[in-house]
């Protein structure tokens, strides 16, 4: 087994991928005394990436690749080449060099010197359009506020993790997969470190602002409940303004004197009855959408199957009922389990 597999996930990247095997194999070779592994996964790609792939496998063995029969997506292709990779620890990168080798080298030395079980890049400078910085800015800073675990600010899914969150990462069922998400959600020992990020290399980013935005609201979706509990928050605060508004309409309708804003609902036959009437009926009805947007909370949550938590040691000779709780042996082999397309 290699210290490190490195797994790269590539979509029409045959400009890019000499390049790449270049400038990473001998700055692998060199942090690892020549125990590295690279795995790509062809995510589908319509020009020549899987010959390429092949072409230097027969090269240097160590390099392996994987091909889906479509694109998959960028998530997908990673959770695929997780099911395949092999090492004592798993690096993530992008084909592009916009994760440069030595950064990975560096998180690799971390997770063996502080015995971290993931350690990720922080993107401090990012060489970006204006417009997507501060999306990609906004979006961080929002769903760590919303998401129900801890989640690290500006990391994305460069990062080397042992074969242990592997496992872990593994033995979560869902088909719907952020890895930089479950990542964090795993636990265990986890730590970041920062560095800048250059722009592409070569080639233009495969990236849309359609993916993107696809991609931002799945994290939202899988990791935060807040947006279908924002209809019960509605819903009640709904409630109290009707209760408010009614006994105000009540005062001005009994009370001529008493006007809103020097109107006058008892002017117009009816017109009380009505304004009372629509609110009423109106926080009513948000609050029965935030009920069932409550029991739908409590589906997505069962529909996920993730396990309640996850054991990272015991003390003393146990093994649990449920193997969803038993300790994860980083040498076991993988479960099996299917991608489908997101
Ligand atoms: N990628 C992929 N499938 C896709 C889109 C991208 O496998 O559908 C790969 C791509 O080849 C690259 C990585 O994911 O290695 C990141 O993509 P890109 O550099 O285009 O994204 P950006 O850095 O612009 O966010
Ligand atoms: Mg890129």
């Amino acid at each position: 087994m290699p210290r490190l597999c490195v797994l790269v996930p590539c979509y029409n990247e045959e400009d890019m991928l000499p390049e790449f095997f270049e400038t990473v194999m001998p700055v692998l070779e060199d942090a690892t005394g020549g125990q590295w592994s690279i795995l790509c996964v062809d995510d589908g790609s319509r020009d020549g990436t899987f010959a390429v792939i092949t072409e230097w496998h027969r090269r240097d063995s160590r390099i392996s690749g994987v091909r889906l029969s479509r694109n998959f997506g960028h998530q997908a292709a990673l959770s695929t080449g997780l099911a395949y990779a092999r090492g004592e620890y798993i690096g993530i990168m992008d084909c592009d060099l916009q994760d440069p080798a030595e950064v990975l080298v560096e998180l690799y030395r971390a997770c063996l010197d502080d015995e971290l079980d993931v350690c990720y890049g922080i993107r401090g400078r990012r060489d970006a359009p204006w417009f997507l910085r501060a999306a990609y800015s906004a979006f961080y800073r929002i769903i760590q506020k919303a998401a129900d675990h801890e989640w690290p600010r500006d990391a994305g899914d460069f990062c080397v993790l042992s074969a242990r969150s592997q496992q872990a990462l593994l033995a979560l069922p869902e088909q719907s997969r952020m890895l930089r998400g479950l990542r964090s959600w795993v636990g265990f020992r986890q730590s970041g470190i920062a560095y800048n990020r250059p722009a592409r290399l070569r080639g233009s980013s495969k990236y849309n602002l359609r993916k993107l935005t696809a991609l931002a609201l799945q994290g939202l979706i899988s990791f935060s409940n807040i947006p279908l509990r924002l209809a019960s928050l509605m819903g009640v605060a709904m409630g109290f303004f009707s209760i408010l508004f009614c006994a105000l309409v009540l005062i001005n309708r009994l009370i001529p004197r008493f006007t809103l804003l020097g109107y006058w609902v008892g002017a117009n036959p009816g017109t009380a009855t009505l304004l009372v009437f629509l609110s009423f009926t109106l926080s009513v009805l948000f609050i029965c959408l935030g009920i069932i947007g409550e029991y739908l909370v409590l589906l997505l949550q069962e529909i996920k199957k993730r396990p309640a938590a996850i054991v990272a040691s015991v003390v003393g000779e146990m093994r649990p009922y449920d193997s969803a709780y038993a300790l994860l042996d980083a040498s076991s082999q993988p479960s099996l389990w299917s991608v489908t397309a997101r």
